[in-house]
Protein backbone atom coordinates (compact mmCIF):
# COMPACT_ATOMS: atom_id res chain seq x y z
CA UNK A 1 0.00 0.00 0.00
CA UNK A 2 1.37 3.59 -0.46
CA UNK A 3 2.50 5.28 2.30
CA UNK A 4 -0.04 8.34 1.59
CA UNK A 5 -3.55 8.21 0.84
CA UNK A 6 -4.79 10.56 -1.56
CA UNK A 7 -8.38 11.97 -1.05
CA UNK A 8 -9.38 11.28 -4.62
CA UNK A 9 -7.97 7.92 -5.07
CA UNK A 10 -10.61 6.71 -2.34
CA UNK A 11 -13.96 5.42 -3.12
CA UNK A 12 -16.19 5.57 -0.23
CA UNK A 13 -19.09 3.18 -1.53
CA UNK A 14 -16.50 0.49 -2.29
CA UNK A 15 -17.30 -1.72 0.99
CA UNK A 16 -21.10 -1.68 0.02
CA UNK A 17 -19.98 -2.45 -3.50
CA UNK A 18 -17.85 -5.67 -2.14
CA UNK A 19 -20.38 -6.64 0.35
CA UNK A 20 -23.23 -7.11 -2.60
CA UNK A 21 -20.82 -9.83 -4.19
CA UNK A 22 -22.33 -13.40 -3.68
CA UNK A 23 -21.17 -14.40 -0.06
CA UNK A 24 -19.89 -11.37 0.86
CA UNK A 25 -22.26 -9.47 2.78
CA UNK A 26 -20.67 -10.48 6.33
CA UNK A 27 -17.49 -8.59 5.13
CA UNK A 28 -19.04 -5.41 7.11
CA UNK A 29 -18.48 -7.53 10.24
CA UNK A 30 -15.09 -7.04 10.28
CA UNK A 31 -13.55 -5.57 13.61
CA UNK A 32 -9.64 -5.89 12.38
CA UNK A 33 -8.95 -8.03 14.76
CA UNK A 34 -5.74 -9.68 12.50
CA UNK A 35 -6.59 -13.57 13.72
CA UNK A 36 -7.19 -14.27 9.72
CA UNK A 37 -3.40 -13.18 8.63
CA UNK A 38 -2.44 -14.99 11.68
CA UNK A 39 -4.07 -18.16 10.42
CA UNK A 40 -2.82 -17.53 6.99
CA UNK A 41 0.18 -20.08 5.92
CA UNK A 42 0.82 -18.05 2.53
CA UNK A 43 0.97 -14.60 4.96
CA UNK A 44 3.76 -16.78 6.52
CA UNK A 45 5.93 -17.39 3.88
CA UNK A 46 4.93 -13.84 1.84
CA UNK A 47 4.61 -10.94 4.96
CA UNK A 48 3.52 -8.59 2.37
CA UNK A 49 0.64 -10.59 2.21
CA UNK A 50 -2.43 -10.45 4.92
CA UNK A 51 -5.92 -11.06 4.69
CA UNK A 52 -6.60 -8.12 7.37
CA UNK A 53 -4.75 -5.55 5.18
CA UNK A 54 -6.87 -6.56 2.48
CA UNK A 55 -10.56 -6.08 4.28
CA UNK A 56 -8.97 -2.90 5.69
CA UNK A 57 -8.03 -1.86 2.18
CA UNK A 58 -11.23 -2.35 0.89
CA UNK A 59 -12.76 -0.33 3.70
CA UNK A 60 -10.40 2.81 3.25
CA UNK A 61 -11.73 2.41 -0.37
CA UNK A 62 -8.36 1.74 -2.37
CA UNK A 63 -10.56 0.29 -5.28
CA UNK A 64 -8.06 0.73 -8.11
CA UNK A 65 -5.43 -0.41 -6.03
CA UNK A 66 -6.82 -3.44 -4.41
CA UNK A 67 -8.17 -4.48 -7.34
CA UNK A 68 -5.00 -4.02 -9.41
CA UNK A 69 -2.80 -5.73 -7.39
CA UNK A 70 -1.30 -9.41 -7.62
CA UNK A 71 -1.94 -9.91 -3.80
CA UNK A 72 -5.55 -11.21 -4.65
CA UNK A 73 -4.34 -13.63 -6.17
CA UNK A 74 -1.82 -15.35 -3.72
CA UNK A 75 -4.63 -16.80 -1.56
CA UNK A 76 -4.48 -20.27 -1.82
CA UNK A 77 -8.05 -21.20 -1.00
CA UNK A 78 -7.33 -22.96 2.13
CA UNK A 79 -10.14 -21.11 4.06
CA UNK A 80 -8.01 -21.23 7.57
CA UNK A 81 -9.28 -17.40 7.92
CA UNK A 82 -12.44 -18.23 7.10
CA UNK A 83 -12.54 -20.92 10.29
CA UNK A 84 -10.34 -18.31 13.03
CA UNK A 85 -12.38 -15.36 12.30
CA UNK A 86 -14.32 -14.11 15.63
CA UNK A 87 -16.82 -12.19 13.51
CA UNK A 88 -17.53 -15.11 10.70
CA UNK A 89 -16.43 -13.02 8.15
CA UNK A 90 -15.74 -15.79 5.30
CA UNK A 91 -12.51 -14.08 3.48
CA UNK A 92 -12.54 -16.87 1.09
CA UNK A 93 -16.00 -15.59 -0.46
CA UNK A 94 -14.46 -12.03 -0.53
CA UNK A 95 -11.29 -12.72 -2.07
CA UNK A 96 -13.30 -14.45 -4.66
CA UNK A 97 -15.72 -11.58 -5.12
CA UNK A 98 -12.65 -9.28 -5.79
CA UNK A 99 -11.36 -11.68 -8.48
CA UNK A 100 -14.75 -11.09 -9.91
CA UNK A 101 -14.72 -7.59 -9.40
CA UNK A 102 -11.07 -7.85 -11.14
CA UNK A 103 -12.19 -9.36 -14.13
CA UNK A 104 -15.36 -7.40 -14.49
CA UNK A 105 -13.39 -4.22 -14.61
CA UNK A 106 -10.80 -5.45 -17.46
CA UNK A 107 -8.40 -5.23 -14.83
CA UNK A 108 -7.14 -9.06 -15.70
CA UNK A 109 -8.92 -10.91 -18.62
CA UNK A 110 -11.02 -14.36 -17.89
CA UNK A 111 -8.06 -16.36 -19.54
CA UNK A 112 -5.68 -14.68 -17.15
CA UNK A 113 -7.89 -15.78 -14.36
CA UNK A 114 -8.73 -19.26 -15.11
CA UNK A 115 -5.16 -19.83 -15.75
CA UNK A 116 -4.14 -18.32 -11.91
CA UNK A 117 -7.04 -20.62 -10.71
CA UNK A 118 -5.80 -23.58 -12.28
CA UNK A 119 -2.04 -22.97 -10.96
CA UNK A 120 -4.01 -23.06 -7.98
CA UNK A 121 -5.38 -26.25 -7.97
CA UNK A 122 -2.14 -27.66 -9.44
CA UNK A 123 -0.47 -26.95 -6.29
CA UNK A 124 -3.21 -27.92 -3.87
CA UNK A 125 -2.66 -31.43 -5.86
CA UNK A 126 1.03 -31.17 -5.48
CA UNK A 127 0.20 -30.85 -1.65
CA UNK A 128 -2.08 -33.65 -1.13
CA UNK A 129 0.44 -35.85 -2.81
CA UNK A 130 3.00 -34.74 -1.22
CA UNK A 131 1.23 -35.31 1.94
CA UNK A 132 0.16 -38.52 0.93
CA UNK A 133 3.79 -39.59 0.26
CA UNK A 134 5.02 -38.13 3.60
CA UNK A 135 2.51 -40.56 5.49
CA UNK A 136 2.92 -43.37 3.27
CA UNK A 137 6.55 -43.27 4.32
CA UNK A 138 6.04 -42.96 7.48
CA UNK A 139 8.87 -43.68 9.87
CA UNK A 140 11.73 -43.59 6.85
CA UNK A 141 13.96 -40.34 6.73
CA UNK A 142 12.55 -38.84 3.38
CA UNK A 143 13.49 -35.19 3.09
CA UNK A 144 9.78 -33.54 1.78
CA UNK A 145 12.82 -31.20 -0.18
CA UNK A 146 13.50 -34.29 -2.57
CA UNK A 147 10.37 -36.23 -2.38
CA UNK A 148 8.32 -32.68 -3.73
CA UNK A 149 10.95 -32.43 -6.73
CA UNK A 150 10.51 -36.04 -7.48
CA UNK A 151 6.55 -35.70 -7.83
CA UNK A 152 6.73 -32.32 -9.67
CA UNK A 153 9.15 -33.90 -12.11
CA UNK A 154 6.60 -36.74 -12.08
CA UNK A 155 8.40 -39.53 -10.60
CA UNK A 156 7.43 -41.43 -8.50
CA UNK A 157 10.90 -42.41 -6.41
CA UNK A 158 13.63 -40.10 -5.25
S1 LIG B 1 -10.31 -12.46 11.66
FE1 LIG B 1 -12.28 -11.71 10.94
S2 LIG B 1 -12.75 -9.93 12.22
FE2 LIG B 1 -10.56 -10.37 12.45
S3 LIG B 1 -9.55 -9.07 10.88
FE3 LIG B 1 -9.90 -11.07 9.95
S4 LIG B 1 -11.88 -10.90 8.92
FE4 LIG B 1 -11.74 -9.20 10.35
S1 LIG C 1 -7.97 -18.91 2.38
FE1 LIG C 1 -6.34 -17.59 1.55
S2 LIG C 1 -6.25 -15.84 2.93
FE2 LIG C 1 -7.37 -17.46 3.98
S3 LIG C 1 -5.84 -18.53 5.21
FE3 LIG C 1 -6.00 -19.63 3.27
S4 LIG C 1 -4.47 -18.72 1.96
FE4 LIG C 1 -4.74 -17.32 3.66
Amino acid sequence: MDEKLRLHDLDPLFKEEVAREPGCGHLLRCFSCGVCTAACPVSELEPEFSPSLIIRQIMYGLRTELLSSAALWHCARCARCSFQCPQDVRFLDIIEGLRRLAVREGIISPARAALLQQGETLIQDLRRRLIKRILAEAGEDGDPQEMLSHLMKGTDKP
